[in-house]
């Protein structure tokens, strides 16, 4: 037994994890494990991979096949969304959908049906799977796809891992000329003028806003909107570059130890945030980034979960309708600026219509989705309970992936009760939520 958790640290269990290296070792865990729950890269912030028993797949991580002319990859499942960008990008192909980091592996991607900054335009990673290969309670690995086996293709993605463990994947890549993103980033006084930019440049294909969430009165939500198009070989060709198809760097910086829980208060987040809307001058700003620093800024700090101290955070990600969505959002906002808690890292997107093709257990939904951490400590989930009820009152949900404490009565009001999964397949959280 391990003690083990996932990005937030929180909560922490004493588990058994195995890693088998091929299908047949697969096959023999799972006809000696009556019950367990599949686990990538632990890159889920709660519980959703966390049981008694845990099989990672990190140990199926082999390419199968790459198709270089229709941009489709087949890979085992525990391969890194980072492996597959060092394969893909000097071919000219990109990720067609990419969360803050790149260390997930395919088969999180597939069973949490990852969301990125292009949702509103593109939708989520599961427009992009065609297929996968799904070991069952059952001992048997079933081929899915809109095609075949249809149900459980449909089940399995955002099922959270509990139809079975996907043993690989075949996705549709993106075209790109470049790995660099013409980038437009815009500063916003409060919340209804980021919402105005929102809506103003809804065709850009990726968008996202860093929210100063310590802000109140007539400058919450003061916030930078960051716009991005992957750039095009005559763009890049004007500019200093000399690779134009240049992978991420490996170089990571680690932080020496988990920081003291007092570190992060009131005033240092509001320090750093206000350096952060600082550090740009001008109200537009309009250049040419790496795609490494565009998609995944947190990559380069390898452990800095650390940063909450050793209890560990929570991040709360809820999605709302657009309807009454910036009453909402400014209910819920100034709720968490009175709290004075709250992270430097407040992220808000939008969001398209939910794919048909994905688990009722999926999270995208069309409207506004915000996510900020919160260090645990005692008077924290108090505040979440709080902002639950502001979720509900619109509404809206929360994240499967990034939840550690959600309550089952919340979980069966705002998510269809519509999904069966045999009880092999279990985590903490299914078993906290009763699914
Ligand atoms: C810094 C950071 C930024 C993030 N940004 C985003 C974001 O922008 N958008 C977004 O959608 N998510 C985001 N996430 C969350 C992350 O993308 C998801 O939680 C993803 O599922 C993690 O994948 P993993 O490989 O680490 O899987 P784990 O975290 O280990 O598992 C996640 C879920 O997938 C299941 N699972 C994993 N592998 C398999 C398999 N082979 N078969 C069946 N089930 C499996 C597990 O049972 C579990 O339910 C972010 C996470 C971090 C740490």
């Amino acid at each position: 037994m391990d003690k083990i958790s996932n990005w937030g640290l929180f909560p922490s269990i004493l588990a058994k994890e195995s890693s088998p290296r091929s299908v047949s070792e697969l096959k023999n865990y799972l006809s000696t494990n009556p019950e367990f729950i599949p686990r990538g890269n632990g890159r889920c912030y709660g519980d959703s991979s966390l049981a008694k028993n845990i099989c990672s797949t990190l140990k199926l991580n082999r390419f199968l096949a790459f198709n270089q002319e229709k941009g489709i990859i087949h890979c085992e499942s525990g391969v890194l969304l980072s492996d597959i960008l060092k394969v893909c990008v000097p071919k000219k192909f990109f990720l067609p959908v990419t969360p803050g980091t790149k260390f997930i592996t395919l088969g999180g991607a597939i069973a949490s049906n990852v969301h990125g900054k292009n949702h509103h335009k593109e939708g989520a990673f599961s427009q992009f799977v065609i297929s996968f290969e799904l070991l069952t309670n059952e001992g048997i690995v079933l081929e899915c796809s809109r095609e075949k086996n249809i149900q459980l293709f449909r089940g399995t993605i955002g099922g959270m891992g509990l139809t079975g463990v996907i043993v690989s994947a075949s996705i549709q890549l993106k075209p790109i000329e470049t790995s660099y993103i013409k980038q437009k980033a815009i500063k916003a006084n409060g919340l209804d003028e980021l919402m105005g930019l929102f809506d103003q440049y809804q065709n850009y294909t990726y968008s996202v806003a860093w929210i100063d969430c310590l802000k109140s009165g007539k400058n919450m939500g003061r916030s930078i909107l960051m716009l991005g198009e992957h750039a095009s070989q005559n763009e890049i060709e004007a500019l200093p570059i000399k690779e134009p198809l240049s992978l991420h760097s490996e170089k990571q910086f680690k932080i020496p130890f988990a920081f003291p829980s007092f570190t992060l208060n009131h005033l240092t987040i509001s320090i750093f945030n206000a350096l952060y809307y600082g550090k740009q001058w001008k109200k537009e700003v309009n250049n040419y980034v790496h795609y490494n620093p565009y998609f995944y800024p947190l990559d380069i700090l390898s452990n800095w979960n650390l940063i909450y101290g050793k209890k560990g955070f929570v991040q709360y990600q809820f999605a709302i309708p657009f309807e009454n969505g910036k009453e909402g959002m400014k209910e819920i906002l100034s709720r968490i600026s009175e709290s004075g808690t709250g992270s430097f890292l407040a992220v808000l997107k939008t969001f398209g219509s939910a794919d048909s093709f994905s688990s009722p257990l999926s999270f995208p939904m069309k409207g506004y989705t915000l996510a900020l951490d919160f260090k645990v400590n005692q008077k924290v989930f108090a505040l979440l309970d709080e902002l639950d009820l502001l979720v509900l009152k619109y509404g809206g949900k929360l994240y499967l992936a990034k939840d550690s404490r959600m309550s089952k009565e919340f979980f069966e009001r705002t998510y269809s009760d519509d999904f069966k999964h045999s009880n092999q397949f279990n985590s903490l959280q299914s078993q906290r939520l009763g699914i």
